[in-house]
């Protein structure tokens, strides 16, 4: 039985062998079915066959190592390994080696449950390399959309032919898929991403739910015409239009704290673009999300008038296009629950938060019940090398990871749940 500072060492110590696979020379960058995927895979499968499980790499990529297999009930614990460009070493990874590290605690201390466990090393989770994303959990919860599998990277390889080359089997993607039956639930650990438990001092946080989204392109339409002879009174810029309609996005998504609505306008193009014409059109991008579908759907309703309010008044016309939703996906009640006493057990607060970035929660939620754990994060970075978490909270996780499996545990018993 290790410490949680024993276990949070152990957990730095594969993070940085594993960070040694990357794609390429500088930094690590390790996308999705490449070589430095697939010897990733292989060394996660060697730590997870050194912890006694009985480990395979499924049809679409993603390492299974199985504890107790001949259970037919399995709690699913896992992330990706799968990473951005130019990378830091904690996304996804630290949810695999917390769940490695979680089993080996479980077996060394003899803990009694009435399921087995699955570790799960995802392999597309960041959706970096084909323009789609999660195929991998989506295989695995028996949700994949089989047109995925011909969409086309970069270089005009299709998800297809890059998993015949890694030694995946896409003809084999139906039978990645669990049965309901089989499922116990989905525990993922994962750094938070965001600033909100490092500035509350915690160290662990408990997910409420995987924000949902919404993403359009809003078109506002003006005049063009001289800078120098067209008097204020009498433009249609649609620029300065633009420029208030992002203030009242700003407004709508501050006032929607208590669901942690966030707003962002990413992208921004002004026609023709010349620093002495009147702006005749711009483009820019809406990414919004909340902590729940109602809100979120509530505050781009708000918009969508607020943005015709202003366009009037500025005699210029807006248009405003979806091109993206997703829904929000809840962390099931008695997951957030089994983490939240686990937290109490280690005498840490019991914050509770949404997850404002996506997770492979999202397509297990089509199999099972998703709970998750969040990790602080230094300065609230990641996608970045500079990403980093704390040997100690690293390992609170894995502790907490082993007191929700107990949790559940003792919820299976009581309700009769035997295997
Ligand atoms: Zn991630």
């Amino acid at each position: 039985m290790r410490t949680p500072k024993q276990l949070g060492a152990h957990a730095e110590a594969m993070l940085a062998e594993l960070a040694a696979f990357s794609d390429g020379d500088n930094g690590l960058t390790r996308l999705y079915l490449s070589p430095a995927h697939r010897r990733a895979a292989d060394h996660v499968a060697g730590w997870m066959r050194a912890a006694g499980l009985e480990t395979a790499v499924d049809p679409l990529g993603t390492v299974r190592g199985r504890w107790k297999p001949e259970r037919k009930r399995r709690l699913l614990i896992g992330s990706h390994i799968d990473t951005v460009v130019d990378a830091g070493r904690y996304d996804g990874m630290l949810g695999v080696v917390a769940g490695i590290l979680a089993v080996e605690e479980i077996a060394a201390r003899g803990l009694a449950l009435p399921f087995g466990i699955d570790v799960l090393a995802f392999g597309d989770e960041e959706g970096v390399r084909f323009p789609t994303t999660l195929v991998s959990s989506a295989a695995l919860a028996g949700c994949l959309v089989p047109s995925d599998l011909d969409t086309r990277d970069a270089e005009g390889v299709s998800l297809r032919e890059a998993l015949v080359a890694f030694g995946g089997d896409p003809e084999a993607a139906a039978s990645a898929a669990y049965g309901r039956d089989e499922a116990v639930a989905y525990l993922e650990v994962h750094i938070e991403q965001g600033p909100v438990l490092e500035a509350e001092g915690l160290p662990l946080g408990v997910v409420t739910s995987i924000a949902g989204q919404s993403r359009f392109n809003i078109t506002v339409t003006g005049e063009a015409g001289h800078a120098g002879t067209v008097p204020m009174a009498l433009r249609r810029d649609a620029l300065a239009a633009s420029a208030e309609m992002m203030l009242a996005i700003e407004d709508v998504a501050r006032r929607g704290a208590a669901h942690q609505m966030v707003a962002t306008v990413g992208r921004i193009a002004a026609r023709p673009g010349a620093v002495n014409v009147i702006p005749a059109e711009v483009a820019f991008t809406l990414d919004i999300r909340a902590d729940a579908d109602a809100p979120r759907h509530a505050a781009i309703a708000e918009l969508e008038a607020r943005l015709l309010t202003i366009a009037t008044g500025r005699k210029v016309s807006a248009r405003m296009e979806k091109f993206f939703e997703s829904p929000t996906t809840p962390c099931a009640a008695r997951l957030q629950e089994a983490f939240a006493a686990a937290l109490g057990d280690l005498g840490l607060g019991q914050r509770r938060l949404a997850s404002g970035a996506g997770h492979d929660g999202h397509a297990m939620h089509h199999l099972t019940d998703v709970g998750m754990l969040f990790v602080r994060c230094r300065g609230g970075i990641s996608h970045n090398p500079a990403e980093f978490a704390a040997v100690d909270d690293m390992g609170l996780a894995v502790e907490a990871l082993v007191g929700a499996a107990v949790r559940l545990a003792a919820d299976a018993a009581s309700s009769g749940d035997r295997t």
